[in-house]
C-alpha cells in the first residue's frame, strides 16, 4: 500500500505540521553545531558522534526515509538559509552544468572517504575542518543557485548515495524545504518516483556520475574496509594504500557493472543498479556493524562500544546474516510501491520557467 504522510502534491506546507518540520530542522542544525563544537573540545566524543553514531545510521534512513533525512539534514538547513532570508541569488543551473555538479560530489565523495582513515576518523580537529568546508560550501552554493540544485541536488557528496540507496522508499513526506516548485533541477530527486543515480544521462558527466557511483561504490566500500585507521600523520606515508585499494576494488566492481549492463542486464538497468545498491550498503554494514561492536577486521578502528568479550563469537555472523536479508530484499525483491520521497510542493509560475 503507498503510503504518504499527510499532504497531497502541490499542497503547501503550513500550520501545525510546517511549525513540527521547522522545530526539527533547528533541533538537528544545534545537534550538528553540537557535535561540531563538541570534535574541537571533546575530540573523543566528537568522533563517537559523528563517525560512529550518525553516519553509520545514515544509510539505514537513506533505504527507508530518504525524504526524512533530506527534510531535516543539517547541511540542507545551511544551504537553503539564504534562500529563506531572501538573498539567494536563486541562479538557475544549466543542465550541462547539473551534471558537471553530479560528477563533482561523486568525486568529492571519493575524496572524501579515503581522508577518514588518513586522518578523519582519528582527528576531531580535521574532522571539524572538514564540516566547515562542506558547511562553507553548502552556504555558498544555496546563496548562489535557486533552491536545492547547488547543494542538495549538485555538489553535497551524499547526494549520489541517496540516489543509490534511496529507490523504494518506505513513506513519502511532505517538502519541508521547497515552499513552491521552481523546477531547479530535472529530474527532481525528491519528487520522481524510482529515483536512481542514472536516472538523468542527457550529458557525458551525468552518465560518468552514475557509473561511477552505481558501478563503483560496492567495490570501493570493499577496499575501504580493508585500510586501517591511521593516527597522527603516520597516514600522509600511506597515501597509496588509503587510496589506492578502494580505487581498485571500485575499478573491479565497475567493470562487472558496465560488462553486465551491456550484455546479461541490458534490458534490466534498473535491476542492475538496485543489485549494486543492495551490494554497497551490505557491504557497509557487513563490516560497520561487527566494528561498531567490537569484532572488526583491525581491532579498535570504528568502536562505538567494545562487547567483543561479552558476546558469544557468531554474534557478528547473526549481524551480517540479517544485514545480507534484510537489504537484499528491500532493495531487491519487495514489491514496488512507485513512492517519491517527497510530495511535489506548488508550481511557481514564471516567465523564465514557462521557457523550460
Ligand atoms: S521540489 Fe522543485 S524546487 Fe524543490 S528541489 Fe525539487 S525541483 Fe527544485
Amino acid at each position: 500500500m503507498a503510503r504518504q504522510v499527510g499532504m497531497q502534491a502541490g499542497e503547501v506546507l503550513q500550520g501545525k505540521t510546517l511549525y513540527f518540520w521547522r522545530t526539527l530542522q533547528y533541533l538537528l542544525f544545534i545537534a550538528g553545531a553540537g557535535i561540531f563544537f563538541s570534535l574541537i573540545f571533546y575530540p573523543d566524543l566528537g568522533i563517537n558522534l559523528l563517525w560512529n553514531v550518525l553516519i553509520p545510521v545514515a544509510p539505514l534512513i537513506l533505504v527507508l526515509m530518504p525524504g526524512l533525512w533530506r527534510n531535516i539534514c543539517p547541511l540542507s538547513f545551511i544551504s537553503l538559509l539564504p534562500r529563506r532570508i531572501g538573498f539567494s541569488g536563486k541562479k538557475r543551473l544549466k543542465l550541462a552544468m547539473q551534471g558537471k555538479f553530479m560528477l563533482t560530489a561523486v568525486c568529492l565523495l571519493y575524496l572524501i572517504l579515503p581522508l577518514r582513515h588518513i586522518m578523519l576518523d582519528t582527528s576531531g580537529w580535521a574532522s571539524a575542518a572538514l564540516l566547515l568546508l562542506v558547511g562553507g560550501g553548502a552556504f555558498v552554493s544555496g546563496a548562489t543557485y535557486e533552491w536545492k540544485s547547488g547543494w542538495c541536488s549538485g555538489l553535497c557528496p551524499v547526494s549520489p548515495v541517496e540516489k543509490l540507496y534511496g529507490s523504494k522508499p518506505l513513506v513519502t513526506f511532505p517538502n519541508a524545504q521547497c515552499t513552491s516548485c521552481r523546477n531547479c533541477v530535472i529530474p527532481c530527486p525528491d519528487s520522481a518516483p524510482q529515483i536512481h543515480p542514472l536516472a538523468q544521462q542527457k550529458t557525458p558527466e551525468h552518465r560518468l556520475s552514475g557509473l561511477l557511483l552505481a558501478g563503483g561504490l560496492p567495490g570501493f566500500i570493499w577496499g575501504w574496509f580493508h585500510v586501517p585507521d591511521f593516527h597522527g600523520m603516520e597516514g600522509w606515508h600511506h597515501l597509496i594504500m588509503g587510496y589506492g585499494l578502494p580505487l581498485l576494488s571500485m575499478a573491479f566492481s565497475l567493470t562487472v557493472f558496465c560488462l553486465l549492463s551491456k550484455t546479461l542486464m541490458q534490458d534490466h538497468l534498473l535491476l542492475l543498479i538496485r543489485i549494486f545498491s543492495a551490494a554497497a550498503v551490505v557491504c557497509y554494514y557487513w563490516y560497520r556493524l561487527p566494528a561498531l561492536i567490537g569484532f572488526g577486521i583491525f581491532p579498535g578502528d570504528g568502536v562505538l562500544v567494545d562487547l567483543s568479550r561479552d558476546l558469544p563469537f557468531y554474534a557478528p555472523w547473526l549481524l551480517q546474516l540479517s544485514v545480507l536479508l534484510l537489504f537484499s530484499w528491500w532493495l531487491i525483491r519487495k514489491p514496488e510501491l512507485q513512492l517519491s520521497w517527497k510530495i511535489k510542493p506548488p508550481f511557481e509560475k514564471t516567465k523564465r520557467h514557462s521557457r523550460i
